[in-house]
């Protein structure tokens, strides 16, 4: 079974499932595999069809059971930084090197690898395998996968999210907030600066905002916060603006976020952020009535709130003995799950500190654990 896992799992380190960028080749490798077995294979895409999320089943149809879910997207590579070509699987010392390897790759692996035991049992409740797109630009692809359960069913009782926790069950996270503000003024030459509009000096304006609020989330954090670190965050994450130093830059944009630890920061800073928006725009539009500050929403996803009686700690509980629940502060599609109404836990071959950097890897043992995990799970499910 380890063999096959990680044939498998060489095979998607190959496609070059980058966030935003086809991923249908690797849907097409997973459809076939979970096919041949005879799961029941649903398939929903994004708006221009180049990428699509698998909903699959294997045993019997309806509600219940348990979903094994796992994004296809990987983050970008500079390949410079990689000792080996990173979408090219290199064995080495008991590892798996690999874009993807850890996250998450080597769950998927393990749960394709799994499929035609799943398959040969005789369930008593289904097992549903749930792959998304773009998780790692915006969660793009959970949204949609999981508006056609709601709307078409079935309801599952329970997901696992396999990201890379260390095989550690992640029960609660923050949220993860992320947009695009656009700062759009007026340009001219820069030795006349007063008659126009620098969008470059209003964004830093809006940062310096930004970081303000930051620091005041730190004072809003609840004692109880689970998380390390305990408030809500913020970061600005790339700014882009102006031609030249001669010229005064007319536009401006920003990406920037924030991880809630409560529904209420989040509240708490977009009002606060519309306020300065407006007090900005009214200056800038002294000189040019057409300047403007916006912000888009990249996504705004939820975090997994903890509840000691889901059912998906209590089956993690079940298949791992009395296990510690643990949480991060990075998001995952289990804030999704459970806000679709199925109750989720993140847990995974892998680790977090390799994911989304050079020489990213998993550890074979790591892979063995995972499917000695999923084999009792399987088992749990016989009727
Ligand atoms: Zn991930």
């Amino acid at each position: 079974m380890l063999d096959e896992t990680l044939a498998i799992l060489d095979d998607l380190i190959a496609f070059e499932t980058v966030a935003l960028t086809p991923n249908l080749d690797l849907v097409g490798y997973c459809s076939e595999r979970l096919g041949a077995v005879g799961a029941d294979i649903r398939l929903t895409h994004s708006g221009d069809g180049t990428r699509a999320n698998l909903f699959a089943t294997i045993g019997p149809s309806g509600d219940g059971g348990i979903v094994l879910s796992g994004h296809t997207d990987v983050v970008p590579v500079d390949a410079g930084d990689w000792s080996t070509p990173p979408f090219e699987a290199y064995h080495r010392d008991g590892r798996v090197y690999g874009r993807g390897s850890a996250d998450m790759k080597g769950f998927i692996a393990c749960v394709l690898a799994l499929a035609p035991r799943f398959a040969a049992l005789s369930l008593g409740r289904p097992l549903h395998v749930a792959l998304t797109f773009d998780e790692e630009d915006g969660f793009h692809g959970a949204p949609i996968l999981l508006d056609d359960l709601v709307c078409n069913g079935p309801r599952p009782s329970a997901a696992i999210i396999g990201e890379p926790t260390g095989m550690e069950v992640v029960a609660a996270h923050k949220g993860c907030y992320e947009y695009t503000t656009t700062v759009t003024g007026r340009s001219g030459h820069s030795s006349e600066p007063g008659r126009a509009v620098n969008a470059v000096q209003y964004a830093t304006r809006f940062i310096t905002g930004l970081m303000e609020l930051g620091a005041e989330m730190t004072d809003r954090a609840p004692a109880s916060s689970p998380y390390e670190p305990a408030p809500t965050t913020m970061s600005v994450g790339t700014i882009t603006g102006g031609q030249a130093r001669c010229v005064v830059a007319d536009r401006c944009s920003l990406e920037w976020e924030m991880r809630p630890v409560q529904r209420t920061d989040a509240d708490h800073v977009r009002t606060r952020l519309a306020e300065l928006e407006d007090r900005l725009t009214q200056e800038m539009r002294l000189v040019h009535p057409g300047a403007s500050i916006r912000t888009e929403v990249v996504c705004e996803v939820d975090g997994l709130e903890f509840d000691d009686a889901s059912p998906a700690l209590g089956l993690m509980r079940s298949l791992l003995g009395d296990t510690p629940a643990g949480v991060v502060s990075y998001g995952t599609e289990a804030g999704l799950f459970q806000a679709a109404g199925i109750p989720a836990v993140v847990w995974g071959p892998g680790h977090i500190g390799q994911a989304h950097r050079p020489d990213e890897y998993v550890e074979v043992d790591d892979l063995g654990a995972c499917l000695a995990v999923l084999a009792r799970l399987g088992d749990s499910l016989v009727r």
